[in-house]
């Protein structure tokens, strides 16, 4: 009777265990203890307030529903947080192995995740792609403003009117590519400014470890540390209460101490939803520079740019053929060029008109195909080798499970559906239930190298089948 409570929490992990990922219960559920069961109340005692704050934030329906199939309609539950005793030397560390296995990190990156070791002088590994340059950045009308604020910022970061920096616009206009161009030239001018280039996907990601490890404070004080911080996608705060309140705060000292600061978002501050006031007023204190669709003067510039860098030649009258074609973005006109080599070297072929039209009418048409779940699961199944209808299945055998997470990303990533219909294509699972794969696979790509290729060929997969 006495251990009732160790008991029932047994049975609500069960519960759990089937309805988030893998990496999420390591995380959040295997390090919290039952420590008293009353009528219907089970007190559950958690490392810390930070912890108990996620919980509720992130986990509370599936908490809710353990509860109610443990302990009926009435269950509920208390926290309490764990008082540290290290003096019966038990200090409740859980080892660097197991730490890893959770949160998918060795624990000496999680407190200043770039400093390079071994340099006495706090200085980050900048985490920039050397290849943005601002240089290889070709200027058009459609980003004259954001050019040369960058320009301006690179020579003086911190000291001109426009700090922050918020670059905006569609998918694929070039974003990443000047805010990191930005940060490479800061760097090559002020080489001894702290640069540091994050997604804020990866942000989120570092704070809910350092909650975990009960370290937001280095957390917050290694950001403080940066001379000039770049966020990218920074529309992805949204709904993230605590990431964006301590994000606030760490805006705040940067901007404080005359650090500079630079965004990135797919929509101006004023379109964007589920982030607090406070902090979109804050992005308007600088520069709201916009990006817009290259016109064709820029597309054929960046077009011949593009060439010249890859050595290949390309007739004039086809690469105009090509930028008269493809309007939407230079991510879209890269992939043409991409098709348009492959095509060129596999199967050798000229590059001519003839070629060109292929090339353009085969994208035009995959613009056209819808990718359907039915599709994904077909060619993840297949992966896999594993039966289609396993990915609707309940087993949670290691590789169908990964296959069903997979499924279900590429399934939210490009179909229209919603999260309650995917929900209906993988054996009826609910919405949450499909929010956590897609978490699931993006935590996996951020820390797995192979994976991340495994998922970025089928994406191109994808595309072909389609052709
Ligand atoms: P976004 O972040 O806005 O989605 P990216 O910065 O990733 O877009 O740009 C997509 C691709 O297009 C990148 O490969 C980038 O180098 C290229 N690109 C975008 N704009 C330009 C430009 N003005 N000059 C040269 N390349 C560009
Ligand atoms: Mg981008």
């Amino acid at each position: 009777m006495k251990k009732d409570y160790l008991g029932a929490w047994e049975r609500c992990l069960t519960v759990i265990k089937e309805h988030v990922n893998n990496q999420t219960f390591k995380t959040w559920f295997e390090p919290i203890k039952a420590v008293k069961l009353a009528a219907e109340i089970l007190t559950i005692e958690v490392p810390n307030k930070f912890f108990y704050e996620w919980l509720e934030e992130n986990h509370l329906q599936v908490l809710k529903l353990a509860l109610t199939e443990v302990l009926g309609k009435g269950g509920r539950l208390e926290y309490r947080f764990k008082v540290e005793s290290h003096q019966n030397g038990t200090p409740q560390k859980h080892s660097d192995d197991e730490l890893e296995d959770a949160i998918g990190v060795s624990p000496d990156q999680i407190q200043n995740p770039f400093v390079i070791p071994g340099i006495k002088r706090v200085k980050f590994s900048p985490q920039l792609n050397t290849a943005y340059r601002l240089d290889n950045y070709i200027e058009g009308d459609c980003n004259t403003l954001a050019r040369s604020a960058g320009k301006a910022i690179a020579n003086k970061p911190g000291e001109t009117a426009f700090n922050p920096l918020f670059i905006y616009g569609d998918v694929g206009l070039g974003k990443t590519h000047l805010a990191q161009a930005i940060g490479n030239e800061v760097i090559s001018s002020h080489p001894n400014k702290n640069v540091l280039y994050v997604s804020t996907e990866k942000f989120t990601n570092q704070l809910i470890q350092s909650i975990r490890n009960g370290s937001v404070n280095d957390f917050v004080n290694f950001y403080q540390l940066v001379d000039v911080l770049i966020v990218d996608d920074i529309q992805f705060l949204s709904e993230k209460q605590k990431t964006q309140e301590i994000f606030f705060n760490i805006f705040n000292h940067l901007k404080h101490c005359g650090k500079q600061i630079i965004l990135t978002s797919d929509c101006a501050p004023n379109e964007m939803k589920g982030v607090q006031d406070r902090l979109l007023s804050r992005f308007k204190w600088g520069l709201e520079a916009d990006l817009h669709r290259p016109d064709l003067e820029t597309r054929i510039a960046i077009m011949e740019a593009k060439m010249s860098q890859e050595k290949i030649e390309v007739p004039r009258d086809v690469s105009h053929y090509i930028c008269m074609h493809v309007k939407n973005n230079v991510r879209e006109l890269e992939g043409i060029l991409i098709q348009l080599i492959a095509q060129a070297t596999l199967n050798q072929r000229a590059i001519d008109m003839t070629l060109a039209r292929e090339v353009i009418q085969r994208f035009n048409n995959n613009d056209n195909r819808e990718i359907t779940v039915d599709l994904i699961k077909e060619m993840v199944a297949e992966h896999y080798n594993i039966p289609v209808d396993k990915l609707g299945s309940k087993t949670r055998k290691q590789d169908v499970a990964l296959a069903r997470h997979l499924s279900i990303y590429f399934s939210k990533e490009y179909t229209k559906n919603s999260l309650k219909s995917i929900g209906k294509y993988f054996g009826g699972r609910d919405h949450s239930t499909i929010l956590h794969s897609c978490k699931t696979i993006k935590d996996r790509m951020d820390t797995d190298v192979a994976f991340k290729d495994t998922v970025a060929n089928l994406e191109k997969r994808m595309q072909l089948n389609l052709a």
